[in-house]
């Protein structure tokens, strides 16, 4: 493939998604509306309503439906999945009392998310939102998104932006802390799945749930649609990158990261590996599998 990612090693595989994002942020709303004929929102919004954040705490029946929540937005980049998470838990169902922090690995996206979140979110919402940094394989190490800061560069080359009198801490995610786990168009760039589940189970509390909102396998349309499929994401995505953000390479690897992802089976079995139950098939395939919600709850 373009990068060669079969050959590359973990941290290698970080540093170049890592890139990738630090390229891609500030395009990256726009970017996903022109690639997606704006299908991300319907997927995004399918995905938040399914969860009705705020409604009841999941998998503790019968308890107080307005009780507090806790949702842990992982590669939340520029804050779609957490804003709509908000939007339902605070309006449309009334309960003030559910929280959301939004961690990704890279503080550009991040950055960009917070800038929207002063622009969109109420003053409530915006009290319920924490950013911070985060390796997803990790969630022993993280640390609150320092003020005003694009980059890692930014805070050294800037001295205006160092904060100096409160460095960020890095902190963990406790064991057995999190009521939902969100993680949208995130987890193929992960260098390390298992180990990703494996933190999603250890933060998650009993009864928690992880939820997924990822591209997978379109085959349920038949060979015709296959073709203009492919031919949309090897020849139009890079094309449009190229044109629009001006990087072909960063849209070319988001398009091999699709394809490299495993199936919609395949990728249910490593959630059940990590230790989650999942109901019926443990996925629902969104417009033919172009993309697929996977959830799964542990015990
Ligand atoms: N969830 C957002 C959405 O749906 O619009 C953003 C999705 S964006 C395509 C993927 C995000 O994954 C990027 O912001 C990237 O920085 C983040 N990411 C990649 N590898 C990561 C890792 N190992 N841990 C945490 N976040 C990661």
């Amino acid at each position: 493939t373009h990068f060669g990612f079969e050959t590359v090693t973990e941290a290698e595989k970080r540093e170049r998604v890592a890139g990738v994002f630090r390229s891609v942020a500030e395009s990256y709303d726009k970017m996903n509306d022109l690639m997606s004929f704006g299908w991300h929102r319907v997927w995004k919004d399918h995905f938040v309503a399914g969860l009705n954040p705020g409604f009841s705490p999941l998998g503790t029946p019968g308890s107080d439906p307005r009780s507090p929540q806790h949702i842990l937005d992982i590669a939340g980049g520029t804050g779609d999945i957490a804003f709509r998470m908000l939007h339902t838990a605070h309006v449309v169902n009334g309960n003030p009392d559910v929280t959301v922090t939004i961690s990704d690995i890279n503080p550009a996206m991040l950055s960009v998310g917070r800038q929207r979140a002063q622009q969109q979110l109420t003053a409530s919402q915006l009290a319920a939102t924490s950013f911070v940094e985060a390796n997803a394989e990790d969630l022993t190490q993280t640390k609150p998104l320092a003020p005003d800061s694009h980059s890692h560069s930014t805070i050294t080359t800037t001295a205006t932006t160092i904060p100096t009198t409160n460095p960020p801490i890095s902190s963990s995610i406790p064991d057995n802390s999190v009521d939902l786990y969100t993680v949208a168009f995130g987890i193929r760039n992960f260098s390390n799945i298992p180990a990703a589940l494996r933190e999603a189970y250890r933060v998650l509390k009993p009864g928690g749930v992880f939820a997924c909102l990822e591209f997978s396998k379109a085959d349920r349309y038949g060979p015709v649609f296959n073709t203009i499929y492919k031919q949309w994401s090897f020849g139009a995505i890079p094309l449009i990158g190229q044109l629009v953000a001006g990087d072909r390479d960063s849209y070319q690897y988001l398009v091999e990261s699709i394809e490299r992802f495993p199936s919609q089976g395949e990728f249910r079995d490593m959630i059940v590996d990590a230790g989650f139950v999942v109901g019926g098939t443990g996925y629902e395939n969104l417009t033919g599998g172009v993309a697929a919600i996977h959830k799964g709850m542990k015990p």
